[in-house]
């Protein structure tokens, strides 16, 4: 089957404006069967997390709240001219599953409330965009990922049962495509073999379109976004970036690894093991080429940089001024496994470890804490910020770091990363 996987994200489907604009860009796509992943409308998934600490305190706010959010999507049917009967069934429906979902669990799990609640974003957004397309002549068709995309029940980072996804996914969207061209289904959102909705991970959305792509064995997956591509670094940060035309895949998992937000870290594998190639373009210029993403890369890379926020800095030693033993290394992992706390750095020497972890919630954070200072003296330092230069060169190095606190430096080849204390802006005026 010749199939192409699209993924758009919150910010190109936040207005009615915008739902035109993607409408557009699948319209001009007519050559192929199109999977078309989306996220939830603008920051709706903050919203969502908000009604999830207002469940926790009162149950009974759920319902209010999900009239509301329901409402700002009618809002925006009006706008578009969407019969809103349809839609208010469907919501109704999704609403009263949910909330079947909420009364089977006795116990209080927050991060399985989390996952039935937030997942609602995703829902209520590609019925919408659903029903859009189907009013404008488009042959269409709805898939609840749910039924498809197995996962465990890791609640709000859903390990991907990739065995039974790809057969699952193979099947129901060959015979999708037999009744429609496009098919729209929700990225971020999984589902357990006993009926329960799990999340794989805030901005996860990207790793659905690769999941779906890989499954798929398709060519291509193009994510669009409100960037020309992949970038030199964060354009919300730095003025003269450049635009970033072919990177390996390599380039690209270490960038996004290392903290570059534009895709998410996850995405890279799944299309590098089917070597997929992934395109990053533009839906505010949909005619420009963008990004590709492949095992041929640019002959030589300019200096791309990429900023971390929120690191935390942890100089461990032993209590007794003994050596840090591979004993000492291999109970500190055992530890970061247990609490899910993310390596960034690390570097030894005779009596202490340096770990640079990237951000993690609090609670995590002590516990891990107290764990290893049963043998281990920890020193904390948080809210730091990890900036990583690939292929850097001596001169933008300079002008980057002056008058900034370096707490920790190394490099590797032709990368260096550096901890630091002040908060880095490079925008001028
Ligand atoms: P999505 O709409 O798919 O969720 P995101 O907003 O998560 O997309 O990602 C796009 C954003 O990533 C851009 O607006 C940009 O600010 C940011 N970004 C960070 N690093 C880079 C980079 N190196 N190149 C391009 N964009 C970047
Ligand atoms: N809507 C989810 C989030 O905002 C997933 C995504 O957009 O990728 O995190
Ligand atoms: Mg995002």
């Amino acid at each position: 089957m010749k199939c192409t996987v699209f993924k758009f994200g919150g910010a190109s489907v936040r207005d009615p404006k915008r739902i035109k604009n993607v409408a557009g860009i699948i319209q001009q796509q007519k050559r192929k069967k199109l999977v078309v992943v989306l996220s939830a409308m603008g920051k709706n998934t903050n919203q969502l997390e908000g009604y999830v600490t207002d469940y926790l305190k009162s149950k009974k706010s759920l319902g209010s709240n999900l009239e509301a959010f329901a409402d700002q999507h009618y809002a925006v049917a009006q706008a578009l001219d969407v019969n809103p009967k349809d839609l208010k069934k469907k919501y109704t429906k999704l609403a009263k599953a949910c909330q079947a979902l909420l009364a089977s669990q006795k116990k209080l799990d927050e991060a399985y409330i989390y996952d039935q609640i937030v997942s609602l974003g995703e829902l209520y957004s590609t019925v919408l965009v659903h029903n859009y397309l189907s009013s404008i002549g488009l042959s269409v068709a709805w898939l609840d990922i749910r039924g498809v995309l197995k996962t465990d029940r890791t609640y709000r980072e859903g390990k991907v049962d990739f065995k039974k996804t790809v057969k699952l996914v193979s099947k129901k969207i060959k015979a999708l495509t037999k009744e429609a061209d496009v098919i729209i289904t929700q990225g971020f959102l999984g589902g357990t073999a006993d009926g329960a909705t799990t999340t794989l991970g805030r901005e996860g959305s990207d790793y659905t379109a690769a999941i779906l792509a890989y499954a798929l064995g398709v060519e291509e997956l193009t994510v669009w976004k409100d960037v020309p591509g992949i970038l030199t670094a964060d354009p919300r940060r730095f003025d003269n970036v450049e635009l970033l035309e072919r990177l390996t895949y390599r380039e690209a998992i270490e960038m996004t690894y290392y903290g570059a937000k534009v895709i998410h870290p996850k995405t890279i594998q799944p299309i590098q093991n089917k070597g997929i190639r992934l395109k990053v373009k533009s839906f505010i210029h949909p005619e420009n080429k963008g990004t590709v993403i492949s095992t041929q890369g640019q002959l030589k890379y300019p200096p791309i940089v990429v900023i971390q926020d929120d690191v935390i800095l942890l100089q461990i030693s032993s209590k007794d001024f003994s050596f840090i033993s591979e004993d000492h290394l291999s109970f500190i992992f055992e530890k970061m496994r247990k609490h899910k706390i993310k390596l960034g750095v690390m570097r030894n020497s005779a009596i202490s470890f340096t770990l640079v972890i990237l951000p993690v919630k609090e609670s995590l954070l002590k516990t891990f804490i107290k764990d290893i200072s049963v043998l281990l003296t920890v020193d904390i330092t948080r809210g730091l910020q990890m900036m990583t230069i690939r292929h850097f060169q001596e001169s933008l190095l300079h002008k980057l770091i002056q008058d900034k606190v370096i707490l920790f430096e190394e490099t590797l080849d032709d990368t260096v990363t550096m901890v630091l204390k002040a908060s880095l802006e490079f925008k001028e005026g």
